[in-house]
């Protein structure tokens, strides 16, 4: 398993141009599999499940940047915030209310990204360009000092269309250049575009995505029981 993680692993890299994160997802996967891609030099792990990602953490080196990349519920905030080095999908003032309040109360600043409803499909996640720009001017909002927002997350509709799935990202990195240019414009840790997973990175990087997401084509198939 170890071999294959990290020829899996080699194999993704070559793929990704420099100044592509690589967030290795290793949701429901054993800690063995992910020291085994640590073994391979990967550092930036994804998890999706707040007590999954903090069972996790002391079980493995601290030099590791924990990103949080699932539906976060503010119950379940205060397992990560001690730790958490970005949580990708914040999607509510609520929900931002809520991380800047543990991770004051850990003494931190906690990167998060705002996540954008992107695809077609019908899904609650995610903010609509509307409900994004009301998050930003929300008074409040520039008060929460102890979350950093790094940037914009988002996920394609689970297609075999190539046009749509373009179109899907081009979407997010649309809103993205838009925010860098006008609220963000002083912000240089505005810079992150999080998009694309096993099977379709390859158009993200191409729409612009400086962050991928990719767990099946490193860890292998996820058996959900
Ligand atoms: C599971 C997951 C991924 C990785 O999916 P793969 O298809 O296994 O690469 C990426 N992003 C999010 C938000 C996920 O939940």
């Amino acid at each position: 398993m170890a071999d294959t993680i990290a020829d899996n692993l080699s194999t993704v890299r070559a793929d990704l141009p420099e100044h592509v994160t690589l967030v290795a997802v290793s949701k429901t996967k054993p800690v063995s599999d992910l020291q085994a891609a640590y073994d391979a030099g990967q550092r930036v792990f994804g998890e999706n499940k707040a007590q999954e990602m903090a069972a996790k953490h002391p079980e493995l080196p601290n030099d590791i940047d924990w990103h949080f990349i699932g539906h976060l519920q503010t119950n379940k905030v205060k397992y990560i915030a001690p730790f958490a080095a970005m949580i990708h999908a914040v999607d509510s003032l609520k929900l931002l209310r809520e991380i800047n309040k543990r991770a004051q109360q850990n003494d931190r600043v906690i990167d998060c990204l705002l996540q954008l409803r992107i695809a077609k499909e019908e899904t609650k996640f995610g903010l609509t360009p509307d409900a994004l720009s009301s998050l930003l001017e929300a008074p409040e909002f520039a008060e929460l000092q102890h979350v950093r927002i790094r940037g914009l997350m988002g996920m394609a509709t689970f297609t075999e269309n190539q046009a749509q799935i373009k179109e899907e990202f081009a979407l997010l990195k649309d809103q993205f250049d838009r925010l860098q240019q006008d609220q963000f414009a002083d912000r240089d840790a505005f810079s992150v575009v999080s998009m694309g997973m096993s099977g379709d990175y390859a158009l993200a990087i191409e729409a612009g995505s400086n962050m991928v997401r990719i767990g099946s084509a490193i860890f292998g198939a996820r058996n959900y029981q």
